[in-house]
């Protein structure tokens, strides 16, 4: 089992507020963070890049505006969250700064996960943070995220991003070990789910008897996030977050369900571009650039003859050869009006014709699924 958290080239950990945030005072679990950084050190160390997502801003913020403990509205609790999330980040930067590790705070909203020029940027700074060695911190940007756009609860959020960035394990670490059959708080008995391969009509089932009102999203946005992160290509852990070290005690087989990814990352992202989305243009191209495409490379300007369509940065657009065939689909690196102005160019041309240091693919082939088989 442990072996999906081991092998994973990069894990998302989602923390809930209960286990980093002391419910009776309000205050920060400082050992728990200082035994969890060493434990985020040590997966570092492997060589495995760690995100996390962390709650808590809400939480912390109450307590320094001394709001009442009972329920508050919404902008209260964006208040609290905007004054919370600087203890928060701090309280992060701190600990993992004791184990020489960078820090970068990242606040995300829905809208950032969904639109895909927002999407295209939040992945890709996301992207560069990693490669840079340090460990992305996120959150919900609650401040601006009304009712309506909001996600609300951070397993959900953590899911998307899991998907964002091709992460192939995502660690919800909550106040309950995994999924029951039924509540086992009402139950010393509820059968425990190991291992879910497919989530289906039983498992939701499962997540309503379970209790609504364990951790923060409850079990039910728990299956709505492992159906997020399995779909898009991660294994998917639930397991009880305040033991000191949990990524450490998942590896050594603590009481923990498991949900399988239903694909690879990339198959599953190539899945997305070449069925879920549907093109905005088109963009033709030559017999050269068609012949890299089919051997995996990306799409440089130069092989592109013409562009139809208006369509903007990382829409997604359909991609022809020049008897019209499509030979591919995928998020393009620039806007209509930019890409006409490139097509034929060198890829050290760019900056010259546009004005600005553009990338110097047309579509990366990460971006792109190809479609004739
Ligand atoms: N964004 C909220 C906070 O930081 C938490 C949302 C959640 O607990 O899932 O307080």
């Amino acid at each position: 089992m442990s072996a999906k958290l081991t092998s994973a080239r990069t894990l998302v950990v989602k923390i809930g507020s209960s286990t980093l945030v002391d419910a009776a005072t309000g205050a920060l679990a400082r050992a728990w963070l200082a035994a969890f950084a060493a434990d985020v050190a040590r997966v570092k160390a492997r060589g495995q890049n760690v995100v996390l997502v962390s709650s808590g801003a809400i939480a912390l913020g109450r307590r320094t505006l001394k709001l009442n403990t009972g329920a508050v509205k919404l902008e209260e609790a964006q208040a609290a969250a905007a004054v919370g999330q600087i203890g928060l980040a701090h309280a992060w930067s701190e600990a993992l700064a004791a184990h020489g590790l960078t820090v970068a705070q990242v606040l995300l909203t829905l809208g950032d996960t969904e639109n895909r020029r927002r999407y295209l940027n939040a992945r890709s700074t996301l992207k560069t943070l990693l490669a840079l060695g340090s460990i992305p911190v996120i959150n919900e940007n609650d401040t601006v995220a009304t009712a309506e756009i909001r996600f609300g609860d951070n397993d959900r959020l953590a899911a998307r991003v899991t998907g964002m960035i091709e992460a192939d394990c995502l660690v919800l670490l909550s106040d309950i070990d995994g999924l029951y059959a039924s509540d086992p708080r009402r139950n010393a008995n509820a059968r425990f789910i190991s291992e879910v391969k497919a989530i289906t009509p039983e498992i939701d089932a499962m997540a309503g008897a379970s209790g609504s009102d364990m951790g923060s999203g409850g079990m039910t946005t728990k299956i709505m996030a492992a159906r997020i992160a399995t779909d898009a290509g991660a294994n998917m852990v639930i397991a009880k977050g305040a033991v000191h070290q949990p990524l450490h005690a998942i590896e050594q087989g603590a009481h923990c369900t498991w949900f399988l990814a239903s694909a690879s990352p990339a198959a599953a992202r190539k899945r997305w571009i070449a069925g879920a989305l549907k093109p905005s243009g088109q963009i033709t191209i030559d017999a050269g650039a068609a012949n890299a495409l089919t051997q995996g490379k990306s799409l440089l300007p130069a092989g592109v003859v013409a562009v139809d369509g208006m369509f903007e940065r990382g829409d997604c657009v359909a991609v022809k050869d020049q008897s019209g065939r499509e030979v591919a689909r995928g998020l393009i690196a620039y806007g209509s009006d930019d890409a006409r102005k490139i097509l034929k160019a060198k890829s050290g041309e760019i900056e010259t014709i546009l004005g600005y240091r553009g990338r110097s693919e047309m579509i990366h082939r990460d971006d792109m699924a190809l479609t004739r088989s």
